[in-house]
């Protein structure tokens, strides 16, 4: 907490007096934020996580999978153990017991030395028992039966690790409550200088994700039918937009630019035929009432766009790069 930006993006009670403040000075309003900046600043009893968050969750499931996996593999070989155990002793006691196997004996008669080892060779070869029956039970082993009391325990401080860990985060972001209890000053410095980085973002942003948004359209198109791995890129981007989006079941049109779902009153489309760039009614505005996807950065006011460069060719006087491959794409209607 004594450094302002760590983890200096939740909003708080500290920030909308700040920003009450500077819209009495005549500034324009800061809240409520905007939808591009909704994935990047959010309240502190927001259940999404920041990025710094996420990867702390992540570092601590694999060292939980690690610690589960291991209780798991010890509790099952003890569990294993006991069960081979048991199942031998059963089976030892359903034994009636062995017999002696018919055996060969010999009788040596008469002394001297040759006589003595012969007759020693002869009783090694001779069973030590001379009973018809063997009672094997006290050579088999006796189990001891696990104590399943202790297993439930572990199970359940494993639930609880887990638990701990999914919680972590959400509980670790009253450190800032604490600090703005204790150390309202530092509340303070932290919350002016959130909504400097939120007002010095907020035009970076939205053009960051324009510019985006335009050169992913024109690299899937001119792509689209050379690169093999563009059907799973599709595939795994419906997968990330599915997960990352709790709305998905609704299949709602959703603004180009800043993902926000379109109602017909907002709803600004492209007039390009065969164009896809559609806008919310705040996206269109900023653009200058321009689609960014087939006009070039000038039109749509990104005069510090240098990704469209212009060439000596015969066309390039007027058009850009993007527009001559545009045009050769959807053969010059434009
Ligand atoms: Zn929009
Ligand atoms: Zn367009």
């Amino acid at each position: 907490m004594h450094s302002r930006q760590f983890q200096n993006v939740f909003l708080t009670k500290i920030l909308s007096d700040i920003d009450r403040r500077h819209e009495k000075h005549g500034h324009d309003p800061l809240l409520p934020l905007h939808q591009l900046e909704r994935a990047k600043y959010m309240k502190l009893t927001s259940l999404r996580l920041t990025l710094f968050e996420f990867v702390s969750i992540v570092e601590n499931a694999c060292f939980m999978a690690t610690t589960c996996l291991q209780l798991f593999a010890i509790c099952f070989l003890d569990y294993g153990l006991f069960w081979l155990l048991e199942t031998m002793s059963f089976h030892g006691h359903q034994e009636t017991g062995l017999e002696v196997p018919a055996y060969v004996d010999l009788e040596i008669k008469g002394g001297g030395f040759v006589a003595d080892v012969m007759r020693g060779i002869a009783n090694a070869f001779r069973p030590l028992t001379q009973k018809s029956i063997l009672d094997v039970n006290p050579c088999l082993p006796l189990p001891v039966k696990p104590d399943y009391a202790e297993y439930l325990i572990i199970l359940l401080l494993c639930l609880l690790a887990w638990l701990i860990l999914l919680a972590e985060p959400y509980i670790l972001r009253t450190r800032h409550l604490i600090m703005a209890y204790f150390y309202p000053k530092r509340a303070k410095e932290r919350g002016m200088f959130l909504y400097n980085m939120i007002s010095e973002d907020r035009t970076s942003i939205f053009k960051f994700v324009r510019r985006r948004k335009r050169n992913e359209f024109n690299h899937t198109r001119n792509v689209k039918h050379t690169r093999n791995f563009t059907w799973l890129n599709n595939r795994f981007s419906c997968l990330i937009y599915m997960c990352s989006c709790c709305s998905c079941c609704q299949s709602t049109e959703r603004c180009t630019i800043c993902g926000r779902s379109l109602t017909l009153s907002n709803r600004n489309p492209c007039d390009t035929p065969g164009c896809k760039g559609v806008y919310c009614g705040k996206c269109f505005e900023k653009s200058h009432n321009k689609c960014c996807l087939c006009n070039r950065p000038v039109d749509y006011g990104d005069f510090s766009d240098v990704t469209e460069v212009d060439d000596s060719s015969d066309y390039s006087e007027k058009e850009s790069f993007s527009e001559r491959q545009y045009r050769k794409t959807c053969g010059g209607q434009r």
